[in-house]
């Protein structure tokens, strides 16, 4: 099954990506994640993204468009691309890479989420720098506390998800990306599940969309 999963910064896309992961063996993609390990690294692609994420703005498309092709030619099996594609360049780049590689889309998952639950679940996020397992002081805090379950690392706040970035970011996705929901829908790939709720009331309507 070839995944796309799209929704607002907060809405919970990294959670669900990372239960695939662990139940189902699935590969996930999430450029996020690999910007800020770039951006640990200090490698030239991290040293370039960064001042985009701090300012909470997308990073070019053609940085983005090469770290995933290169992860798109590898995978085996089933893949998640969270948080990419993030506009309509994106998209379309993406569609031609999934065609060379004969790996066409199977659905896009949009998680709807009301913005002020947005804003609450961002500001009670917390990441693992290590694994980037993420966790929320509420509705799924670490049973190590500041500490990371699977590797025991002290847990952090993302820099981007400080309010003033959060609202740049939420505006970001609705400017560029929220047109991409009426791309996929125009394409009869676009199923939307209901984001409220704990992760696993979120997950089982998931496994439901995906006809799981
Ligand atoms: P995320 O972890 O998906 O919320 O992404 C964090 C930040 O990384 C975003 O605010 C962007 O600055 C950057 N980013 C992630 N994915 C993309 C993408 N597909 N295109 C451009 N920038 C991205």
């Amino acid at each position: 099954m070839h995944v796309v999963f799209i929704g607002a910064p907060g809405v919970g896309k990294g959670t669900q990506a990372q239960r695939l992961r662990e139940q189902r063996g699935w590969t996930v993609i999430a450029t996020g994640d690999l910007l800020r390990e770039a951006m640990a690294l200090g490698n030239p692609l991290g040293v370039q993204a960064k001042q985009y994420i701090e300012r909470g703005e997308l990073v070019p498309d053609q940085l983005v468009n090469d770290l995933v092709e290169e992860r798109l030619q590898a995978v085996e099996g089933s893949f998640i691309l969270d948080g990419y594609p993030r506009n309509v360049m994106q998209a379309e780049q993406l569609n031609g890479v999934l065609q060379k590689h004969r790996k066409p889309l199977d659905k896009v998952i949009k998680f709807d989420l009301p913005e002020e639950v947005l804003i609450r679940r961002l500001s009670g996020r917390r990441l693992c720098p290590q694994c980037g397992a993420v966790y929320h002081i509420e509705s799924n805090p670490s049973r190590l506390g500041e500490q990371c379950e699977n590797c025991e690392a002290a847990l952090v706040t993302r820099q981007d998800d400080s309010p003033e970035t959060v609202q740049r970011r939420l505006q970001v996705y609705a400017e560029q990306t929220r047109p991409l929901i009426e791309y996929y829908e125009a394409r009869g790939l676009l199923i939307r599940v209901p984001a409220e709720g704990t992760p696993d009331e979120v997950y089982a309507r998931l496994l439901q969309a995906l006809g799981k």
